[in-house]
């Protein structure tokens, strides 16, 4: 007791740097999913192998003594890999040496480009619902979050409302494509109106694209990097974790024009120095190699899974993921809590873990809906909704 008392009068004396002092709803929801034994859709990760090639490549890198700092800015083959992908699969052109900067995981990434262009009293704008590292980020650097809503219920822009909330502060908006929570995908349309919007400002895009791959019924990613306008002015994040199903290993990149790059070194150096040498070579080797089954196409068939067993509960699904991992459902039908205690009581009394959207809203709007992860085993979400084929319509 007396060391509960203590804490919480240490914790009082450190001021918070951002306004989400609770704990992030990953750890909440997948700290009460152990806890209760349920089945975890809530956070996003896969709960499936990572190709067996990918695993070996990372022993034998330790093995053949990889194990020492990397370069600051990440290993040259890495980010060459890097560099050769982007001109295999969108025919760009990315210098690999001055534009790449591997990171760890693109939460870092996000967090770092906040903190290289922020200064205190600046604004950034904020397409909410929106993943919860963002708006504390911004805090972080003494900077303002501005929320700007999406458009419920297919999560498009609303680009009068973006253009309302744009004042001479502004000094950043972060975009996010294919999108989580919301499963939306943005058109080339999207970025004009962008461009538009960010021309004679001193805006600077952060586009976090760390769902590229994971798009679904033949559409196409399109990346802020394809718009050369854009490009001049933007930070573009990216994980591996989503590439390649490994989310743990927390590795991901910034690509930025080279003195946007610098401007990000200068921190990254200070935060982190460098990542996790033995993956970097992992990687490095295993990029050139396609996998048996594309990613999307692997994904795809898992959300369609899904959206076939949800059918049978009373769920609204307003409409189907079209990129990431998550599909976004309404409960109105089944129950009247707030999202928050629905999410828990689902959890407690069907046994499945999900996250409430309110989490990702700043003044935490609940508009009674949840998130579902599709990122696993069918043999899980069988399971899972078969736990879930007990509720009823009210
Ligand atoms: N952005 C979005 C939209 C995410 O969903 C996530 C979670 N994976 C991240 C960034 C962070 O990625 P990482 O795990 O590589 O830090
Ligand atoms: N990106 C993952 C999600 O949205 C979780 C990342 C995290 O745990 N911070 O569920």
């Amino acid at each position: 007791m007396a060391n509960t008392i203590n804490n919480e009068a240490l914790l009082h004396q450190l001021k918070p740097k951002h306004s989400n002092t609770g704990t992030s709803i990953f750890a909440v929801m997948s700290g009460l999913a152990q806890q209760h034994n349920a089945i975890n859709l809530s956070q996003g990760f896969p709960d499936f192998h990572i190709e067996e090639r990918l695993s070996y490549l990372l022993g034998e890198a330790a093995r053949t003594g990889h194990n020492q700092y990397a370069p600051m800015p990440g290993l040259p083959a890495l980010r060459q890999a890097i560099a050769a992908d982007f001109k295999k699969r969108y025919n760009l052109e990315i210098d690999a040496d001055h534009e790449i900067t591997i990171t760890p995981g693109a939460t870092h990434a996000i967090y770092t480009a906040f903190a290289a262009i922020l200064q205190p009293g600046d604004e950034a704008i904020v397409l909410e619902p929106a993943y919860d590292s963002y708006i504390p980020n911004i805090e972080m650097n003494g900077a303002v979050a501005v929320p700007v809503p999406l458009i419920a219920p297919d999560f498009r822009v609303d680009w009068n409302r973006v253009k309302d909330a744009i004042t001479p502060r502004t000094r950043a908006i972060i975009v996010n494509t294919p999108h989580n929570p919301g499963g939306a995908i943005w058109s080339k349309k999207d970025w004009d109106y962008l461009a538009d919007l960010v021309r004679d400002t001193k805006i600077i895009v952060l586009s976090d694209e760390v769902y590229e791959h994971l798009i679904f019924d033949g559409m196409h990613h399109y990346s802020v990097l394809q718009h050369p306008e854009l490009r001049e002015r933007s930070f573009a994040l990216y994980s591996f974790g989503k590439v390649f199903n490994n989310t743990g290993w927390k590795i991901g990149y910034c690509i930025a024009p080279r003195a946007y790059t610098e401007a990000f070194r200068r921190l990254h150096q200070f935060i982190a120095f460098c990542v996790n040498t033995p993956a970097q070579v992992a990687l490095a080797l295993h990029m050139p190699n396609q996998s048996a089954m594309p990613v999307n196409t692997q994904m795809q068939l898992k959300r369609d899974h899904f959206l076939n067993l949800i059918r049978e509960v009373p769920f609204t699904i307003h409409q189907p993921s079209r990129g990431s991992y998550f599909q976004v459902a309404g409960y109105e039908r089944i129950s009247d809590l707030p999202d928050m205690e629905f999410a828990k009581w689902l959890t407690l009394e069907y046994g499945v873990a999900t996250i409430p959207l309110s989490a990702f809203y700043k003044n935490k709007k609940d508009d009674k809906l949840i998130r579902f992860c599709f990122a696993k085993k069918e043999e899980t979400l069988d399971e899972a909704v078969s736990r879930l084929r007990g509720l009823k319509a009210k």
